[in-house]
């Protein structure tokens, strides 16, 4: 373990923080990695940052923030083709706790996402995203606050693996001849130039993802943990998924804490005898998941499910309580946290100062609870609901909002500093 970074510097005081296995042992004054990111996380990452220290100082609290780079910021300081630093890497695995704004990723070509790279090299396996309702934000839905609902999505395999061959190459034709010739399969793909990608989904990342959701689950008296997959397409990956899942419900907890649904699928459950106070856990077809999030929104609490379901169905569970720019994420791993809100850089709004940086802050408030640090996450959600009630949002909320007052990033970030300062 190192601290001699070539470009990151290091503050002159604070601690590390420190874990034994999932055991945080955080010290009064931590020092925690930040990564402000690319896009619009130049204008979300210091307003959202000021606000994160005004809610530690209102509570007693100190964070000494170390600067960490990665995609824009990493080529211009390290080199143009240095765009996740191995010294980032290290500082973020070294301090355990960190919390990072969006990174660009190019479409089609270029280098592969470097949100995916992070959480993979560092193991972070359970991508976690509470949606629940701000009071006075917008939604196109009649009722959502009966969203509150909490995702858990696997985060090191299934297609973002990364395991894919490009068209027109010699290993693209390799695997196709593989697949024709060796596993018997000549009559599903077309001829002439092809892209394929391979999705893994293993016994241990599916199991320990579930545990993950379950152990949330009854931690925060939640009813139900719902095991959302495409199993019945895609019968080896997304179905093991679930049987996978079904079974730590079965098998690793005593029926009066977890009950696992019997067919769920198929079955309704409201006849089976559920008994009292146990997580109950079944699974859900993806397709039918995505309406029935929007047409009987009460009915879900914990989600757990593969990547790429994970990723869809988070951004539709986002729309339904005001949209991307309020919608907060945290990654977490054996005693790792990287909170990161769930929308991207959005090039066409970066630099005009206009931004939304809720998602980022209520990022900032996921990581502060992981940390212990409870008071200060509840000072930031009544200091954020407090903003945004009183009509002062930013132009992405303000377009919804009848007679609201249309804030700037940096002049939100203080209008939710003075309520805290209200509040405290
Ligand atoms: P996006 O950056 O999330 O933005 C899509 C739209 O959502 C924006 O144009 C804007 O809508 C709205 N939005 C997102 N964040 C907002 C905020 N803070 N405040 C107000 N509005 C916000 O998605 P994208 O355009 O598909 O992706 C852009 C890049 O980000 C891509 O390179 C992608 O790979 C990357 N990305 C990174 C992450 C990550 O770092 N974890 C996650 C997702 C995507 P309006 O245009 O309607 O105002």
């Amino acid at each position: 373990m190192s601290s001699d970074y070539e470009h990151i510097e290091v503050p002159d005081s604070g601690e590390k923080i420190t874990a034994d296995g999932d055991e945080l042992s955080v010290p009064d004054e931590p020092v925690i990695p930040i990564l402000h990111g690319d896009g619009i996380g130049k204008d979300v990452g210091p307003a959202a940052q000021k606000v994160l220290d005004a809610a530690a100082a209102a509570t007693g609290r100190k964070v000494h923030w170390m600067e960490v780079y990665a995609g824009e910021s990493a080529r211009e300081i390290y080199g143009e083709d240095v765009n996740l630093p191995d010294e980032t890497v290290d500082a973020i695995r070294e301090h355990r706790v960190a919390i990072k704004g969006p990174l660009t990723t190019p479409v089609g070509a270029g280098f592969r996402s470097l949100n995916v790279a992070l959480r993979q090299t560092l193991d972070l396996y359970a991508n976690v995203r509470p949606t629940y309702y701000l009071d006075g934000v917008p939604s196109p839905m009649k009722a959502p606050e009966e969203m509150d609902m909490v995702t858990f999505r696997e985060n090191t395999e299934d297609v973002y693996a990364g395991i894919e061959w490009e068209q027109g190459t010699e290993e693209v034709q390799q695997v196709k001849e593989f697949v024709e010739d060796e596993m018997g399969m000549d009559d599903i793909m077309h001829d002439g130039p092809i892209g394929l990608g391979l999705k893994p989904i293993s016994e241990k990342g599916s199991k320990r993802l579930v545990r993950e959701a379950i152990d949330y689950a009854i931690e925060n008296d939640r009813d139900k943990v719902t095991l959302v997959h495409k199993g019945n397409i895609m019968k080896f990956t997304e179905g093991q998924f679930g049987t996978w899942g079904m079974e730590v419900a079965d098998e690793e907890y005593p029926d009066d804490e977890v009950f696992a649904a019997p067919d769920s699928l198929w079955e309704e459950q409201d006849e089976v005898d559920i008994p009292e106070d146990a997580v109950m856990v079944e699974e859900r077809l993806a397709d039918a998941m995505l309406q029935w999030m929007q047409l009987r929104t009460d009915e879900f609490d914990v989600l757990a499910m593969p990547n790429l379901n994970g990723d869809y169905l988070s951004d539709a569970a986002g729309a339904q309580i005001g949209g991307l720019g309020i919608a907060p994420g945290a990654n977490f791993g054996e005693g790792r946290c990287l909170a990161e809100p769930v929308h991207g850089s959005a090039p066409k709004r970066a630099g005009q100062n206009k931004a939304n940086p809720t998602a980022l802050i209520l990022s900032g408030r996921l990581m502060f609870e992981y940390m212990g640090w409870e008071e200060t996450g509840q000072l930031i959600r009544d200091a954020v609901e407090q903003t945004i009630s009183d009509g002062k949002v930013t132009y992405d909320l303000e377009r919804q909002i009848e007679g609201g007052e249309k804030l700037s990033t940096t002049e939100y970030a203080d209008e939710i500093i003075a309520n805290i300062e209200k509040l405290s």
